[in-house]
């Protein structure tokens, strides 16, 4: 009857107000594929992400680790919306308790969820640096806040004005993730930020990470770099062939790893050098 409807959906709205208050990102359920065509023009779909779920928390830094070609990226892109278009996606992907589609994505993409790609070619090799950096901060304090930025992470004034093919392997790291570094980014997607750092840039990068997360701002961390990841994460995400195998705290990691559960873990704990 009507009473007992309205106390279940009041019971659904609790739900939702509490869920909201600590869980900033969601991803339930998400699988991807991609439409290939193979020989004889026959059409199949290879599946790389199945069933795969994870919670990012505000104030959280979450460090996703798995062998190359375990859908890291993947993952990343599908919560961007960059996926290409040939990627069948399903599940939920719930930011701030709103499910995402793809033009949402588009709106907070480079705003409110912020990403370091993994390839230096991301960045447009037609516009000056300075200027990539300064996409989507407010106009008025732009060019301050990118300084502020370039100075932070050892890039020169005179760099700003270069293009990409003028500047080194590393220093084009530095200005990827001066992109992601903004007031307005609450969700932080650090897709392998780290290789090719001087040590220096290497520490700079870790403390702004946990920074922001201090700040009450999530952090997917993905990496290969499980010192890195054990260092500044709260928990670990173990990715194995388009999945989460297991989502281990950072202290499981101590110790004999007891703690662990599934057998990949225990083995990548054992691999620690
Ligand atoms: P990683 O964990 O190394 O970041 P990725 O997420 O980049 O792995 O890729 C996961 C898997 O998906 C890989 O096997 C890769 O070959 C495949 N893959 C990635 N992009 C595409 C694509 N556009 N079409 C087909 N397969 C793809
Ligand atoms: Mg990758």
């Amino acid at each position: 009857n009507n009473m007992d409807k309205n106390i279940d959906e009041i019971k659904i709205d609790e739900m939702k107000i509490e869920y909201s208050e600590s869980v900033l990102l969601d991803v339930s359920g998400l699988s991807v594929s991609f439409n290939q065509y193979v020989k004889n023009l026959k059409q199949v779909e290879l599946n790389v992400i199945h069933d795969l779920n994870l919670t990012v928390k505000k104030g959280e830094i979450v460090a996703v680790v798995g062998s190359s070609g375990s859908g890291k990226s993947l993952l990343a892109h599908a919560i961007l919306g960059i996926l290409p278009s040939n990627a069948v996606v399903s599940g939920n992907i719930l930011y701030n308790g709103e499910l995402l589609n793809d033009k949402r994505k588009k709106q907070l993409r480079g705003r409110e969820i912020t990403f370091i790609p993994q390839s230096v070619n991301y960045l447009d090799p037609l516009m000056k640096v300075g200027k990539q950096v300064q996409i989507g901060m407010d106009k008025k304090d732009a060019s301050k806040n990118q300084k502020k930025l370039f100075s932070r992470y050892g890039l020169k004034t005179k760099d700003e004005v270069k293009y990409p093919f003028e500047l080194s392997g590393g220093m084009l790291r530095r200005v990827l993730i001066s992109t992601s570094i903004r007031p307005e980014a609450n969700l932080i997607i650090a897709d392998e930020p780290t290789p090719g750092l001087h040590p220096e840039a290497l520490e700079e990068t870790k403390n702004q990470i946990k920074e922001l997360a201090n700040q009450g701002k999530g952090v997917i961390m993905i990496t290969h770099d499980i010192h890195s990841a054990l260092d500044i994460a709260d928990k670990i995400a173990v990715f194995y062939a388009g999945s989460t195998l297991e989502v281990a705290l950072v202290s499981d990691f101590e110790g004999e790893g007891e703690n662990l559960r599934h057998p990949y873990t225990k083995a990548l704990w054992k691999s620690l050098p």
